[in-house]
C-alpha cells in the first residue's frame, strides 16, 4: 500500500514527538507499505515568523513572507529524516522545489496545479520514508509559494491524489472531528463519519481542523481521509462523500473570528452601485463574505459586508481610493466581530433552523449583526466576545452533545 501521513505542529513539536512520530511512520514502512510523510513546521513556529516579519516590517511584502515561511516546514522534515535515521530507516526529506510542487503564483494564497511525481517514486523505490514539507509549493517564477494557514493538510491530500494512494491520514491534536471545537465546546461529541460536503463547510466556516482546500481536492479527486491523533491510537473521523451520519439536523458549530464589518454608508440609491463596488474589492483580489444591502431611503442605501480581517485594510484602502466612483457618506470598520455557523445536510428538509438559531442566541442575550443561509447552513456575525457562549448555546439547542 502508498499511505500518505501528515502530521500537524504540535505533532511534531519537539525532539520526544519527533521520535514517536518517526517510530509511527516507521511502522507502517516495515510493513512494507509505502509511506510518504507531510510535515508541519514545529509547533507555533509560523506563528513566531509571522511575528519575527512584522516586527520588521508591519506589511511585509507577500512573497518576501513566503520565502520565510518556507524555512518552519524544510526544518521539521529535515529533523524527521535525521530521527529516522538515527532509527536505522532510510529517510529522505523534499522541499517543494525538490519534489516540483507547481502552484498558482499568488503568494500567501497559492492553489496546487500540478505535482512531479517522479522524484517522489524514485526514492520510494529505493525503499525510502519519503518526508515531505507541508503548506508550500512554488511557481512560474521558480518562487516559493505557500498554500494559505492550515496548508499542510491541502499538501497531503494532493499527494495522495497525485500517487492515488491508498490512504491519506491526517494526525492531528485531537482524535478526530468533533460536532465543534472540543476546546471551545466542552461537551462537543466526536463524529465517526463526517460527508465532504458538511466537512468542507465546517472548515471554510472556521473550523480550523481541516485546511478547506484540502477537504475541496479530497471531495474532486475521491480522497477518503482519516483524521485522527497523533499521540493515540483512537480511531478518528472519516472524511468521504457518503457518510452515514446518524441523520441529526445539524452535524456541527462552527466559528470564526478572523472577520471584519465593512459598512459603506449613504450609497447612492441607483443601478450599478452594488456591482460599482464589488468589482472594484473583486480587481483588487478581496474575497466578501456576507453582504447585506439597506433598504434605500433619500434615494440613499448601506451596504454592509465582511472581509477577513488580514484583508479589511486593503479592502478599506480601495474603497479610499475609489471614493469619487462610489461617492458615500462614509464608511466604517468593526474588526471584534465573528461568524458562527451551524451546518448540516439534515436541514435541507427541515424548516425551522435558522429559527431555532436565533432563538438560542436570544435567550442568551447575543445580539445579530447579520446573517446568511445556504441549503446547508446558517451563519450569524456577532461580536467576537460573544463567540464561545454563542457556540455553546447553538450546540445545545441542537442537541450535539453525547
Ligand atoms: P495541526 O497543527 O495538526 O494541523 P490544527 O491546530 O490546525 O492542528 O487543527 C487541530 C485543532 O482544530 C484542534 O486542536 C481543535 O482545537 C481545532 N478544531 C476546530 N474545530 C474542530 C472540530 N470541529 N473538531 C476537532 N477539532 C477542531
Ligand atoms: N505551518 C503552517 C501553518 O501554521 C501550515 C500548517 O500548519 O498546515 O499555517
Ligand atoms: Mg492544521
Amino acid at each position: 500500500m502508498l499511505i500518505v501521513k501528515k502530521f500537524g505542529g504540535t505533532s511534531v513539536a519537539n525532539k520526544e514527538r519527533i521520535f514517536h512520530v518517526a517510530k509511527r511512520c516507521i511502522k507502517d514502512y516495515r510493513e512494507g507499505h509505502d509511506v510518504i510523510v507531510v510535515l508541519s513546521a514545529m509547533g507555533k513556529y509560523t506563528d513566531e515568523l509571522v511575528d519575527m516579519a512584522r516586527d520588521v516590517n508591519p506589511r511585509p511584502p507577500k512573497r518576501e513572507m513566503d520565502m520565510l515561511f518556507t524555512i518552519g516546514e524544510q526544518m521539521s522534515v529535515a529533523l524527521m529524516a535525521m530521527a529516522m535515521n538515527a532509527l536505522g530507516v532510510s529517510a529522505i526529506s523534499l522541499n517543494a522545489f525538490q519534489v516540483a510542487m507547481h502552484t498558482t503564483s499568488s503568494y500567501g494564497n497559492a492553489r496546487i496545479k500540478r505535482i512531479d511525481s517522479d522524484r517522489i517514486r524514485h526514492e520510494l523505490d529505493q525503499r525510502k520514508i519519503v518526508l515531505i514539507t507541508g503548506f508550500q509549493g512554488i511557481n512560474k517564477y521558480d518562487d516559493y509559494t505557500t498554500l494559505g494557514r492550515g496548508g499542510s493538510d491541502t499538501t497531503a491530500v494532493a499527494l495522495a491524489a497525485a500517487l492515488h494512494a491508498d490512504e491519506c491520514q491526517i494526525y492531528t491534536d485531537v482524535d478526530g472531528i468533533y460536532t465543534a471545537d472540543p476546546r471551545v465546546v466542552k461537551k462537543a461529541r466526536k463524529l465517526s463519519e463526517i460527508t465532504y460536503d458538511e466537512m468542507l463547510d465546517l472548515a471554510t466556516l472556521g473550523a480550523g481542523v481541516l485546511h478547506n482546500r484540502s477537504v475541496e481536492m479530497a471531495k474532486k479527486y475521491g480522497v477518503q481521509l482519516v483524521v485522527r491523533s497523533s499521540l493515540t491510537e483512537e480511531e478518528g473521523t472519516i472524511v468521504k462523500e457518503d457518510a452515514k451520519m446518524e441523520r441529526m439536523l445539524v452535524s456541527g458549530v462552527a466559528a470564526d473570528k478572523n472577520t471584519a464589518r465593512i459598512s459603506v454608508v449613504g450609497l447612492i440609491d441607483k443601478p450599478g452601485t452594488a456591482f460599482a463596488l464589488f468589482d472594484i474589492l473583486a480587481k483588487a483580489n478581496i474575497n466578501v463574505d456576507m453582504i447585506l444591502q439597506s433598504v434605500g431611503r433619500n434615494q440613499t442605501k448601506d451596504i454592509s459586508f465582511t472581509v477577513s480581517n488580514d484583508s479589511a485594510a486593503d479592502a478599506l484602502n480601495v474603497i479610499e481610493k475609489n471614493k469619487k466612483r462610489l461617492n458615500p457618506e462614509h464608511v466604517e470598520c468593526e474588526r471584534n466581530v465573528a461568524k458562527v455557523s451551524v451546518v448540516g445536510a439534515g436541514m435541507m428538509s427541515n424548516p425551522g433552523v435558522a429559527a431555532k438559531m436565533f432563538e438560542c442566541l436570544f435567550n442568551s442575550n447575543i445580539n445579530i449583526k447579520m446573517i446568511s443561509t445556504s441549503e446547508i447552513r446558517v451563519t450569524v456575525l456577532i461580536d467576537e466576545k460573544d463567540t464561545e457562549k454563542a457556540m455553546n448555546a447553538a450546540h445545545d439547542a441542537f442537541g450535539l452533545e453525547d
